[in-house]
């Protein structure tokens, strides 16, 4: 807008309204014509419904500017709202580009719960809250709940809390305050839901307290029950934006309507096939009946994707295909055809992290014949965030710089690095440093004052901190609590220290010694320690009281904690002492950069809705863990369904590359399972797939995928083992190569056919690797069910067995 003449649309507006939207608008350039339709009706109610990278939040966040631009809205007069902080903290810097400085004054910008707080805490009192109220995290809500279920007689065992605290969540979810549920309702745990729902929503007003769900509920009732309110933000929020629309639950959907009401001036935008949050209440109905509840609304499709090339798009189209009941969007784009999705499968998780690790580095440094990629472009999508760690793990043993989406790095984490303190102090009782860190965590009444006590004792005898503490306590020079806390420390510490190793014996006195001239007499060392290193690790972390201190922390933080900490004792399986671990850690820490240089991203498949990377991995395609066995049991078709939008959600983040992976074993809680490719590989469209070789035994290594010939892990680790250097395994993998494994039809790469079909025989006897001997009971293709001898029944493919007679060792 330049001229005088089409200044006129502005008429009556106030001058400084009418200088801003005579400012250059670049960002209108960028968009296509229906993107720029969406962004300039600006009165009344728009609907943008499209697939993925069509733009949607391009055009959302061009609207936002095109407001302040043209003077419709003050920034503190928008209320936009997305879904993740990650989302709304990038829309926010788009729209601070987009206007060419910041966009800090667009207050009302952020998720839901993010929105819904800071409404709250202005208007606590009319929902019988105070201002200054405790948001509770799961775990305080169960132990809440348990106490009001034991209260009423129930047996929390038959009658579990997390039970109860999903049908209260599902109620708020559908903005249900107890005297509203409905009588279809009632039976619900055990018929005491409804009553234990108004006993809970009653104990957490006497706490000044609310749980997540509240604070859009009570945002909400204070809404529908007083109207001045209401009409007070209906006026002040002249503009309302909502990002990914599809996932928003009855609750946030009252809540937008009710917003909307007046002005309807309210975009929504959206896209069905990604709606990934029906666990958590989100109604994909809502994005179907916008146009019913905003009659006249402006409906805009998008159809050209700018974000992926053909064959990435297919891909992703081919698996929806198996949802029912979707609107159903052909995508487009102009780009060329580029890589074909890649596909592999691996011997088991170390190997998937492996691989994926040499994956990462050849394309950083541009060795894979393709342009070099930039860590920043590449990301790594699991289903479940237990997932990460492997990748973790890897990453900072090959020095590789990564970022965790949604968290720190695992070993960056406070607790974790609170728990290795404590280790090290353990295990070396000097480490001072150590010792400055945990003395006074969990809180044990030792400040600035204390501390100081124990540093001069320490320095006066020229010994270390925690033998300062033990003179300081010995002498009494820390009075009341502190003292008797600081004894219970240093009394742990001498004890957990002893429990490092067995007790002392003596050696050297065999026959052979007593031929020695015996000068130096015997010789003595400690025997094997008595508990494992994991159970003395969780023995320092609960008798330190660390544990209880996360227990009872009363932060949204306080669960992930604990389960981090029991990933930790986890990570410790791996080693043969608590020592080696530590080693472990501080060596690969100090490859870890900790500049601001480029890094991998890892995240899981629900953060990275919204998001884009020109490459991206998608590991753990395996049924039970992706699709998630506990989404199918709990939701059944609608939870499969969900589980397909998220694949879609994750192949369509990538640009460029992206390439899918399973394992065919993964460790789990410490045991072996085999595991079954997921379902959503073979609803994959063959034409836009390629299939890598595997760096296994039946492959030809990443030279015969032309990727560099790095010896695999798995070949490594068989070398070390000298196993597979024998006469009789080079036979075996003659045979096997020729048995059963179909050849390949059209990629010049391919080994691995998951069609094949096996050449085994019901009842053969058959070996696997990490299982043992067993016999086969069923066949499926390639998939076969083997009544193992040691490790009970498991199905298993077929490549990854022999025949019991080839085993050469
Ligand atoms: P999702 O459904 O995954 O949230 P989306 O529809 O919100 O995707 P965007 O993230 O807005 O899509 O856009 C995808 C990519 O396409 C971005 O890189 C964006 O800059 C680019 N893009 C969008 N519209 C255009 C356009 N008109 N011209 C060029 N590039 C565009
Ligand atoms: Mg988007």
């Amino acid at each position: 807008m330049s001229s005088f003449d089409e200044m006129d649309a502005f008429e009556g507006a106030s001058l400084s309204a009418r200088a801003m939207a005579a400012r250059p608008a670049p960002y209108l350039d960028e968009l296509n014509p229906e993107q720029r339709l969406a962004v300039e009706t600006m009165d009344g109610p728009v609907l943008m419904l499209a697939g993925a990278g069509t733009g949607k939040t391009k055009a959302l966040t061009a609207r936002i500017a095109h407001l302040l631009t043209t003077g419709r809205a003050r920034q503190d007069e928008i209320l936009a709202v997305t879904f993740t902080n990650k989302a709304a903290r990038e829309m926010k810097e788009r729209v601070g580009r987009l206007l060419g400085g910041t966009a800090d004054g667009v207050r009302w910008l952020g998720t839901f719960h993010s929105i819904c707080v800071k409404l709250l805490r202005r208007h606590a009192e009319l929902v019988g809250l105070k201002s200054n109220f405790t948001i509770l995290d799961t775990d305080d809500q169960i132990r809440l709940l348990k106490q009001l279920i034991r209260a009423e007689g129930i047996d929390d065992k038959r009658w579990p809390p997390r039970m109860l605290a999903n049908i209260i969540d599902g109620w708020k979810n559908r903005a249900l305050t107890p005297d509203k549920v409905p009588a279809a309702d009632a039976g619900a745990y055990n018929d005491k839901g409804p009553k234990l729902y108004a006993a809970y929503q009653a104990r957490l007003k006497e706490l000044n307290a609310v749980d997540f769900g509240d604070l859009l509920l009570h945002v909400v009732v204070i809404f529908q029950k007083h109207p001045d309110v209401l009409e007070q933000y209906q006026r002040w929020f002249k503009y309302i934006l909502v990002d990914e629309y599809q996932d928003t639950n009855v609750a946030q959907y009252l809540w937008l309507r009710l917003l909307a009401a007046s002005h309807k001036n309210i975009c929504c935008v959206g896209d069905d096939d990604q709606s990934i949050y029906g666990w958590r209440g989100a109604e994909v109905g809502n994005i179907l009946r916008f146009e019913k509840d905003f009659p006249g609304a402006h409906v805009v499709r998008l159809e050209q994707n700018y974000r992926s090339t053909p064959h990435i798009l297919k891909a992703a189209s081919g698996v929806i295909k198996g949802n029912s009941g979707r609107l159903g969007k052909e995508l487009w784009t102009e780009v060329p055809d580029g890589e074909k999705v890649r596909l592999i499968g691996h011997w088991d998780g170390e190997e998937e992290a492996r691989w994926i690790g040499e994956e990462v580095e050849s394309m950083q440094s541009g060795t894979r014949g393709m342009r070099r990629v930039s860590l920043d472009d590449m990301a790594i999508l699991v289903r479940a965030s237990h997932q990460m760690r492997a990748f973790e793990d890897r990453f900072l043993t090959i020095g590789l710089p990564y970022r965790v989406i949604g968290g720190p790095r695992f070993y960056e984490r406070l607790e974790i690095r609170d728990a290795m303190a404590y280790f090290r102090l353990v295990i070396s009782p000097d480490d001072d440093l150590a010792f400055e860190r945990i003395v006074n965590t969990p809180k044990r009444g030792l400040g600035d004052k204390a501390q100081q006590t124990i540093q001069v004792a320490a320095r006066a005898a020229g010994v270390s901190l925690v033998e300062g503490a033990r003179m300081a306590v010995d002498q009494g020079l820390i009075k009341g609590k502190g003292g008797s806390e600081l004894r219970k420390l240093v009394e742990g510490l001498s004890r957990w220290n002893s429990k490092l190793h067995g007790p002392v014996r003596a050696v050297g006195l065999g026959e052979d010694d007593v031929l020695d001239d015996g000068a130096d007499g015997p010789q003595y060392e400690y025997g094997p320690p008595e508990i494992s290193h994991m159970e003395l690790a969780e023995i320092i972390l609960d008798e330190s009281g660390y544990t209880t201190m996360w227990q009872n922390d009363k932060t949204p933080e306080g669960p992930g904690r604990l389960e981090n900490l029991k990933e930790l004792v986890k990570a410790l399986e791996g080693f043969e002492n608590l020592q080696g671990f530590l080693e472990h850690v501080s060596l690969i820490m100090d490859n870890s950069t900790e500049d601001s240089g480029e890094k991998v991203s890892i995240m899981t498949l629900h953060a990275a809705k919204g998001l884009e990377f020109p490459a991206v991995f998608l590991p753990g395609w395996e049924d039970g863990l992706f699709p998630s066995q506990r989404s199918m049991d709990e939701s059944g078709v609608k939870g499969l369904e969900e589980e397909r939008r998220l694949a879609y959600v994750g192949i369509t983040r990538a640009e460029e590359l992206c390439t899918i992976s399973f394992a065919a074993n993964r460790r789990v809680y410490g045991q072996w399972q085999s595991q079954m490719p997921s379902r959503f590989i073979d609803e994959l469209p063959e034409a836009h797939v390629e299939v890598l070789t595997p760096p296994g035994l039946y492959g030809g290594g990443y030279g015969a995928a032309g990727m560099g010939g790095a010896s695999s892990g798995i070949e490594k680790r068989a070398m070390e083992a000298n196993v597979y250097n024998s006469p009789g395994w080079k036979r075996l993998q003659e045979r096997a190569a020729t048995r059963p494994i179909s050849q390949p039809k059209e990629s010049r790469n391919t080994v691995i056919d998951l069609n094949a079909v096996s050449s085994y025989v019901m009842g053969e006897r058959v070996f696997h690797q990490k299982f043992g001997y067993g016999a086969i009971i069923g066949i499926e293709g390639d998939k076969l069910e083997i009544e193992f001898e040691k490790s009970g029944t498991k199905k298993v493919v077929a490549r990854f067995i022999c025949a019991a007679d080839d085993v050469p060792f």
